[in-house]
């Protein structure tokens, strides 16, 4: 073989370029340097866990020659596997949800891949989801082998295995903190326990979108109500079993809007050609460096590429009918019902007595209201919840109402648009409006939603 040649394409994975971020980060103490993964052979961080994944799964006979590799995917994780059946010749077969980019899809198929499209909008564990469809598939291919990288310990594996250890060699050690956006969270995870056992003390930063599970499910133990956004490839409306939350030292939320616009700025001011999760990636290390206000040495990993996102993120048609550019304001905001409302937030303390709040729910004249442990937010609680409460009979009202809250809010911030919120509560009974720093700046009902929209339309 040619001296200077690899003998097959997947020898080209890794070895990333670790970049310094200029403009973006010109105003924060920290330093923020990030790693190109978009740069990996199939076009994404994938690249690490799919040669790692295919080879555990030969190792242990799972899968055969000839073999059909099935995966639910937002496309990368496809792409990776594809790329490894190409070269060891392998079938295979993708399930996606129907929210991801047509070339995303296009890209699987050029692989020679057979692809299903299934709706994002249901349940996770309803039987037309593409993790059910992707289960079923498996299930009745011959010789199939299911990657299920949410769930298998090879995805994070992978990354153990090949980023840790390369962005330990090319930080030389001197990496203070870590952030990554959280899908399966395998990147963050694998990535981030492997440089934990260099150096226990690296920060562990997640950054998960508006809509997604784990940011109110760290903050607050909460399983609350998920809804959908548009970026691509992070967030999670269920937990993978491939991250273990406790590793992770901070979770910063981003929404669509700023996923989009620093992805735009990145390949603009930075010649960054990345996607929207990689926006998403750079906006949270922001706000994180922000917040600290620490000279460190933070590495931000930015998963794909802009080629992906031609049609949608890098579309000013697309960009502005979803009301990202600000030409187009939609509904309005948040912050602009929360402007029409008189009253300061009503709560509760989670000590306060069942009795007590009864009467400050009379006296407000509202139905439901958040509680609070300290400044944190614990959950909500309803005047059903109330009812069922004393209808039980077993209880008193002069029990702490903090053992009757509940999980069925959403969390939103100032910016998140009404077109969003007023999907979410059609499952959530109010969306808490919560600042950067958590704590709760405000309520939205229904209630308040309709009185905005009237008030508007006159
Ligand atoms: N960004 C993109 C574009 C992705 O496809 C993925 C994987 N779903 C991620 C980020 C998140 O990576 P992980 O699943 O390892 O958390």
């Amino acid at each position: 073989m040619m001296r200077g040649a690899v003998p097959t394409i997947l020898q080209a994975i890794g070895n990333t370029p670790l970049v310094k971020l200029n403009r973006l980060a010109a105003d924060v103490a920290a330093d923020v340097y990030v790693k190109c993964e978009f740069l990996n052979p199939s076009g994404s961080t994938k690249d690490r866990m799919a040669p790692y994944l295919i080879d555990e799964a030969e190792a242990r006979g799972e899968l055969r020659p000839g073999g059909t590799i099935v995966e639910a995917t937002s496309g990368n994780t496809g792409a990776g596997l594809a790329m490894v059946a190409a070269v060891r010749g392998y079938k295979c077969v993708f399930v996606m949800p129907d929210k991801m980019s047509s070339e995303k899809i296009a890209t699987l198929r050029a692989f020679g891949a057979k692809v299903v499209v299934c709706p994002t909008a249901v349940e996770h564990d309803d039987p037309r989801s593409y993790l059910e469809v992707a289960k079923r598939l498996a299930a009745e291919t011959p010789n199939a082998y299911y990657a299920n990288q949410a769930h298998n310990p090879d995805n994070p594996g992978g990354h153990h295995q090949s980023t840790g250890p390369e962005l330990w060699e090319q930080t030389g050690g001197e990496i203070d903190v870590l952030v990554a956006g959280l899908g399966t969270g395998g990147t963050l995870g694998g990535t981030g326990r492997y440089l934990r056992e260099r150096k226990p003390g690296v920060q562990l930063v997640g950054v998960d979108p508006i809509g997604s599970l784990y940011y109110d499910f760290v903050k607050s133990g909460r399983v609350t109500s998920p809804f959908t956004y548009k970026v691509e490839g992070i967030g999670a409306d269920f937990f993978p079993t491939t991250l273990d939350l406790r590793l992770l030292d901070e979770v910063v939320r981003v929404d669509d809007k700023e996923c989009f616009l620093m992805a735009r700025d990145l390949v603009r001011l930075e010649g960054l050609c990345v996607g929207g999760s990689s926006g998403a990636a750079v906006a949270g290390a922001l706000k994180y460096a922000r917040q600290t206000q620490k000279k460190e040495n933070i590495v931000v990993l930015l998963p794909d590429g802009a080629s992906h996102y031609l049609s949608k993120i890098f579309n000013d048609d697309w960009m502005r009918d979803n009301g990202f550019l600000e030409e187009h304001p939609g509904l309005g905001m948040v912050s602009d019902v929360l402007k029409g409302k008189t009253s300061d937030v009503i709560f509760a303390r989670s000590i306060d007595r069942v009795r007590d709040v009864i009467g400050r729910m009379k006296a407000h004249g509202i139905s439901q209201l958040p509680v609070l442990e300290g400044d944190k937010l614990l959950g909500a609680v309803a005047e059903v919840d109330m009812l069922r409460y004393l209808v039980s009979g077993e209880h008193s009202l002069d029990s702490p109402v903090g053992m009757l809250a509940e999980s069925d809010y959403a969390t939103v911030t100032a910016n998140t648009k009404l077109e969003l919120v007023q999907s979410l509560l059609s499952g959530a009974r109010m969306a808490i409006v919560l600042g950067d720093d958590g704590r709760i700046v405000g309520v939205i009902t229904k209630i308040d939603l309709i009185d905005y929209l009237a008030r508007r339309a006159t």
